[in-house]
């Protein structure tokens, strides 16, 4: 029998599929603190992991794990050294995912560039008429995004984006031109140029060393003035108090945030008293049918790998 841990509760749909299987069996860790997660993962053949940290310390003891089943994509907060040096798999739920990310995103751009935070207040205020003509509002119309990082979530964006008449450019310096173009995007080399042309730029990259403060005050100084920054990939591949400058100094229109450099967000974070970002709290994938697919994915994929059936685009090559 395979022990799976379920590491903080997910999607029902996703253990029924273990349920159903004879050769499973689970149990749900709600306290993913280190101190817990120390003490009862050691038990463990697999487990499923949703944003708590599974470092050195806690794997350290865990000699049975073989398997580990990301509820998502990032693993930014899994010690990937030591899972590659004790030969444990990774698993991505590569296909769960995109469409509600993209979504996201759209609804975004749309949110703040028609300023409908601040139309729902005046009119719950009683100022139906009074403040309604001098709010600025955008269309997406005609307008160049700049889509950073070309892979699932880039690709499934430019369709929605396309959809709009907006212009795309790609910056993604490991996917091919022909790749862009056939999506009917604009492949640039330079990101200061893309930059520097854009009205709304959407990060899609993962947070690693090269991406870390990708965009900071002086990448931002060199965009437009109207322009809107949407990141949905990773806390940290903006550097948030240069953004917080730069949306004061109103050298940009407006932010969507739904990643942070730390999660929860500190309560004196100087984002949450600004008015011109709009904040969710890493909830893009939130809906219920993504929820639904990436239960049953994250369960599934870790049911393939014990069957060697296990499709290679889940698997992180590290
Ligand atoms: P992916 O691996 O399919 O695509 C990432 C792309 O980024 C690749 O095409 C890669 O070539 C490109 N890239 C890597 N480094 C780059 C760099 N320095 N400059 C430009 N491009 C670079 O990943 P995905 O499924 O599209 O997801 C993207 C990111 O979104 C994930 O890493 C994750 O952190 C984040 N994400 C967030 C949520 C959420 O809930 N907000 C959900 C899913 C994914």
């Amino acid at each position: 029998m395979i022990h799976v841990a379920i590491i903080e509760k997910i999607h029902q749909d996703g253990l029924n599929l273990l349920k159903e299987n004879q050769n499973f069996k689970f149990e749900i860790i709600e306290d993913s603190s280190e101190e817990n997660l120390i003490k009862v993962l050691p038990k463990f053949d697999a487990c499923t992991l949703r944003v708590s940290k599974l470092n050195e310390k806690i794997l350290l003891n865990c000699k049975k794990l073989k398997v580990i089943s990301r509820h998502g994509v990032g693993y930014d907060n899994v010690d990937l050294n030591y899972i590659k040096k004790n030969n444990i798999t990774l698993l991505i739920t590569a296909t769960a995912n995109a469409v509600a990310v993209a979504e996201h995103v759209i609804y975004m751009m749309l949110s703040i560039s028609k300023s409908i935070n601040q139309y729902d207040h005046e009119v719950r205020i009683g100022n139906f008429k009074k403040n309604a003509s001098s709010i600025k509002t955008l269309e997406l119309f005609n307008k160049e995004i700049l889509i950073v990082g070309f892979g699932r979530i880039g690709q499934t964006l430019i369709k929605r984006c396309k959809g709009f008449d907006m212009k795309v450019k790609v910056y993604d310096p490991y996917v091919k031109k022909e790749i862009i173009e056939k999506f009917g995007g604009e492949k640039i080399e330079n990101l200061d140029k893309g930059l520097n042309i854009c009205d709304y730029l959407s990060l899609h990259v993962p947070l690693n060393d090269k991406t870390k403060n990708l965009i900071d005050y002086s990448k931002l100084k060199n965009m437009k003035k109207e322009s809107i920054v949407i990141n949905t990939a990773r806390g940290g591949v903006i550097n948030e108090e240069d953004l917080n400058k730069a949306l004061n100094e109103n050298i940009i229109f407006g932010a969507g945030l739904d990643v942070f450099e730390k999660e929860p967000v500190d309560k004196n974070n100087p984002l949450l008293t600004n008015k011109k970002v709009l904040l969710s709290p890493h909830s893009a994938t939130f809906t219920n049918e993504c929820k639904s697919r990436m239960s049953l994915e994250t369960t599934k994929n870790i049911i393939d790998f014990f069957e060697n059936n296990i499709d290679k685009s889940m698997i992180v090559k590290l």
